[in-house]
C-alpha cells in the first residue's frame, strides 16, 4: 500500500466511528466488474458492495439516467407526486406481481415498514395491540431497532435490549418449529427467501409452501425479505418466484437502485387496504425522484441486458466451479446457495483467505466467521468466474494447504 493510501486510512480511523473492522483498502472507481483502489491496483469484484451493484460499475446508461434526473429535480416531498416514483412503482409492480409500493431509503427501513404493516393489519382485525411476529434464527433484517428485533442473532441484539416486544424465533426449513409458535395473536411470519448474512441458507420449497398454507389458514401475513436475494440474484427477479408461492408483504433494497440508496416494501391489494393508511407512515427522502430514476433505469437494464438469463447460465457455471473447489480442498466443507448468491463453508475462519485473495486482486466477503460469500455483479461472464476461481484456489491453498 502506498503511503498516501495509508495516510488516508489513518485519517479515516480518526474521524469515522469504529463500527467496522475495515479491509485496508480505499476503492476509488469501478469499471464493469473491476474495482480500482487509490493506488491504481485492479481487483475483480465478487462482492458488488454486498449484492448492490448488480449491473457492474460505470454503466453509462445507468449513469446517464441519474445525470438527467439531477438536472431536472433531485428531491420533492412525498406530499407531492413525482414522475420517477410513479414509473418506478409501476415497473416494480410488474416484475413482482405485488400491488402497492412504499419507497424507503434502505433495507432496514423497508423491514420497519413491513413490521408496522403487520402490526396494523392485526390491530384492524381484532383491535388488540399485542400481536406477535415469528422470525427465523440466523436471519438478518438490518440494524435499526425494529429490524434488529426480528434479526435472529442474539449477539447483534443483546447490547441494545429491550427490543420491540412479541417477536419469536423459529428455525428456517423446520416447519414444526414455526407452527409451534403460532398463537391467535400471530400477525406475521417473516423470513429471507435465501438467508444472506446468516450463512447463505436457501429456504426449501416445501417449507415455503407450508408456511404459505399456514398463513392462508390463519390469516397471518407471509412477509419475505428479498433485500439481498431479490432483484435477479437467484435467476428470478425475486427468489420466491421460483417456488410458486407469493408473499403478502415483501421487502426489497440493495440491487433495487444499484447504488443509489433506495428500498421498498410492497404488499398485495388486500393488505394495502387493511393496514397502513394516511398518517400511519412516512419518510422525507423515500421515493425521491433521483432514487426512483435509478430504480426505473435498473429495471429497464435488467431486461435489456437479459440479466436473469445470465444469472441462470453463469450462476450454474459458478456453482460447478465452486463444487470443484469443495471437492479439491479438505478445508472446504460444503457449498450452499442459489444462482449468484453462493456460500463456501469452511472448517475454519475465512478472514485470512479473504485478505490473501484481496492481495491477489480478488474482492470477497464473509457471511459469519466460516463462510465465504460470493455475490458478484449479475453481469459477470464465465471468464470472470474462471479468473475468480483461479485466485480463490491459490489463496485457499496458501492459507489452508492442499491442492491448488
Ligand atoms: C442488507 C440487508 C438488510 C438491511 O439493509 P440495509 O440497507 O443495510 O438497511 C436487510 N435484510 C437483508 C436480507 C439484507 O441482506
Amino acid at each position: 500500500m502506498s503511503q498516501t493510501m495509508q495516510r488516508e486510512i489513518d485519517e479515516a480511523e480518526k474521524v469515522l466511528l469504529h463500527t467496522y473492522n475495515r479491509y485496508q483498502v480505499i476503492f476509488e472507481r469501478g469499471e464493469g466488474v473491476y474495482l480500482y483502489d487509490t493506488d491504481g491496483k485492479k481487483y475483480l469484484d465478487f462482492v458488488s458492495g454486498i449484492a448492490v451493484f448488480a449491473l457492474g460499475y460505470h454503466n453509462v446508461e445507468y449513469n446517464d439516467a441519474l445525470k438527467d434526473q439531477i438536472d431536472k429535480i433531485i428531491h420533492t416531498s412525498n406530499y407531492y407526486y413525482n414522475l420517477p416514483a410513479i414509473e418506478a412503482a409501476k415497473k416494480l409492480k410488474k416484475i413482482s406481481g405485488m400491488d402497492r409500493v412504499f419507497f424507503t431509503n434502505s433495507g432496514a427501513e423497508a423491514i420497519e415498514g413491513a413490521i408496522k404493516t403487520a402490526r396494523k393489519y392485526g390491530y384492524l382485525k381484532d383491535g388488540r395491540t399485542d400481536h406477535e411476529i415469528i422470525a427465523m434464527e440466523h436471519s438478518f433484517h438490518g440494524r435499526t431497532m425494529g429490524a434488529l428485533s426480528v434479526t435472529g442473532n442474539p449477539h447483534y441484539r443483546e447490547p441494545f435490549e429491550p427490543m420491540i416486544g412479541n417477536i419469536k424465533f423459529a428455525r428456517l426449513n423446520d416447519f414444526d418449529s414455526v407452527e409451534r409458535l403460532v398463537t391467535d395473536r400471530t400477525c406475521a411470519i417473516l423470513l429471507e427467501t435465501v438467508q444472506g448474512e446468516g450463512g447463505v441458507y436457501p429456504a426449501e420449497e416445501e417449507f415455503l409452501r407450508k408456511v404459505r398454507a399456514l398463513c392462508d389458514e390463519k390469516d397471518i401475513l407471509m412477509m419475505l425479505d428479498e433485500i439481498q436475494c431479490g432483484m435477479g440474484r437467484t435467476g428470478e427477479m425475486f427468489a420466491w418466484q421460483r417456488y410458486g408461492i407469493k408473499p403478502d408483504v415483501m421487502a426489497a433494497a440493495k440491487a433495487l437502485g444499484c447504488g443509489v440508496p433506495v428500498g421498498a416494501f410492497l404488499m398485495t391489494e388486500k393488505v394495502g387496504a387493511h393496514s397502513l393508511a394516511a398518517g400511519d407512515h412516512g419518510t422525507t427522502y423515500g421515493g425521491n425522484p433521483l432514487a426512483c430514476a435509478a430504480v426505473c433505469r435498473v429495471i429497464e437494464l435488467f431486461e435489456k441486458l437479459n440479466v436473469l438469463d445470465n444469472v441462470r447460465q453463469v450462476g450454474g457455471y459458478l456453482e460447478k466451479c465452486l463444487d470443484a473447489v469443495r471437492n479439491d480442498f479438505s478445508c472446504v466443507e460444503t457449498r450452499r446457495g442459489v444462482g449468484m448468491m453462493q456460500g463456501l463453508v469452511f472448517d475454519r475462519p475465512v478472514g485470512d483467505i479473504i485478505t490473501n485473495a484481496m492481495d491477489k486482486g480478488l474482492v470477497l466477503i464473509n457471511a459469519g466467521t466460516n463462510i465465504i460469500r460470493l455475490v458478484p455483479p449479475l453481469v459477470i461472464t464465465r471468464e470472470h468466474v474462471d479468473e475468480m476461481t483461479a485466485i480463490l484456489r491459490k489463496s485457499i491453498s496458501e492459507v489452508c494447504g492442499g491442492k491448488n
